[in-house]
């Protein structure tokens, strides 16, 4: 990963079944303890990194609201489990599906500056006009 989905979402659901990894769930299936609004799991978002753009902002009716995050490699293993934006997902065997366990493809196009700055997905690929 990964993007991050923001509360401005306005829960329509609408990235849910475009996303290519199966990495965004609804509001009611967030892991967050808290979690008022859609989500996208860092351990399994591959960025659509095959795609000209992650199709979840392609989709998105509300404007920056997803956001870029740090890519999910092990350098950023403590970001990630330590961020209250996030809960990782335990597997049974593979224990804690952290950046070191399961890292994932990032689109090295994204500066590191953009995404610890979380600027938003369209803004950087010109989503809007
Ligand atoms: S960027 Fe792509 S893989 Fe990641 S959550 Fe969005 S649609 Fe899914
Ligand atoms: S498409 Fe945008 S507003 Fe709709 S649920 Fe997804 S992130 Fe939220």
């Amino acid at each position: 990963m990964a993007v991050l989905i923001t509360d401005s979402c306005i829960n329509c659901d609408n990235c849910i079944d475009e996303c290519p990894a199966t990495a965004i769930v609804g509001a009611d299936d967030s892991p967050l303890e808290d979690g008022s609004f859609t989500y996208v799991k860092p351990e399994k978002c591959i960025e659509c990194v095959d795609a000209a753009v992650p199709k979840c902002a392609d989709v998105c009716p509300t404007e920056d609201c997803i956001v870029w995050d740090m890519p999910y490699t092990e350098e950023y293993e403590d970001y990630f489990v330590q961020s209250e934006n996030y809960t990782i997902r335990v597997h049974k065997k593979k224990g804690m599906l952290t950046p070191s366990v399961q890292p994932r493809p990032f689109r090295e196009s994204i500066s590191l500056d953009d995404r610890d700055t979380h600027v938003s997905v369209g803004q950087t690929l010109k989503l809007y006009n």
